[in-house]
């Protein structure tokens, strides 16, 4: 089957993202690796409008720890990414270190996203699970965007999280111990 028609926008910059979701308020939806997407716009579970592709925005695929311990992760970060990292292993991130490997196969994970996984939010999916493991929160993005958000209380059911098209997450984050503390925007 083939999706029905949509339109396509792959801004450069995160503004003229999140203006085109803005523009195409709940009819628009964000395109990052596509491997949820894709299947279900192709099944007609899911026919928005408007697509907008971010993977042409530059300096969204950073995974990288601060200094207190907090691991930031881009809404371009792969699960490859995250399978290959030198950050993870070691005993700093086992959970991570341990999941990013088992999602699905090379195909997906070169693809696919973390921030998109926690978007699209299958109850399925692993990067889920190991946020609410690890304590984890995301940070939105956009006119009503406030601070990181625990991903616990962001996703309320299957398949549904508390974005809009005007608050769009750019990374989900996780501390190594403890609850989190907060995020700079
Ligand atoms: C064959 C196959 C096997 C799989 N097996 C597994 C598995 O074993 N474990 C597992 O966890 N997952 C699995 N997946 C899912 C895979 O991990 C996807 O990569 C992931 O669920 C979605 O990430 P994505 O970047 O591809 O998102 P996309 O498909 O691009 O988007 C998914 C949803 O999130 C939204 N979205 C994405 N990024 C953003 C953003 N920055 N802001 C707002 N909304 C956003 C999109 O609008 C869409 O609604 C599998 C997928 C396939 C095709």
């Amino acid at each position: 089957m083939y999706p029905s028609r949509f339109r396509y926008e792959a801004p450069r910059s995160l503004a003229e993202a999140i203006s085109l979701l803005h523009e195409g308020g709940g009819e628009a939806k964000v395109l990052a690796g596509g491997q949820s997407l894709v299947p279900l716009m192709k099944l007609r579970f899911a026919t928005p409008e408007l697509l907008v592709d971010i993977n042409n925005i530059g300096g969204l695929d950073y995974h990288r720890e601060d200094a207190d311990g907090t691991l930031r992760i881009g809404a371009l970060c792969r699960h490859a990414d995250l399978e290959r990292s030198a950050l993870l292993p070691g005993g700093k991130q086992p959970t991570m270190a341990a999941a990013a490997p088992l999602i699905a196969d090379p195909i997906v994970r070169n693809r696919g996203t973390l921030v998109g996984s926690l978007c699209h939010a299958d109850p399925q999916g692993d990067w889920a699970s190991v946020m609410v493991a690890l304590g984890g929160s995301v940070v939105a993005q956009g006119p009503a965007a406030g601070g990181p958000s625990r991903w616990r209380t962001s996703s309320p059911g299957r398949s549904r999280t508390c974005w809009t098209p005007t608050r769009s997450p750019s990374r989900p984050w996780s501390r190594r111990t403890g609850a989190p503390r907060g995020a700079a925007t």
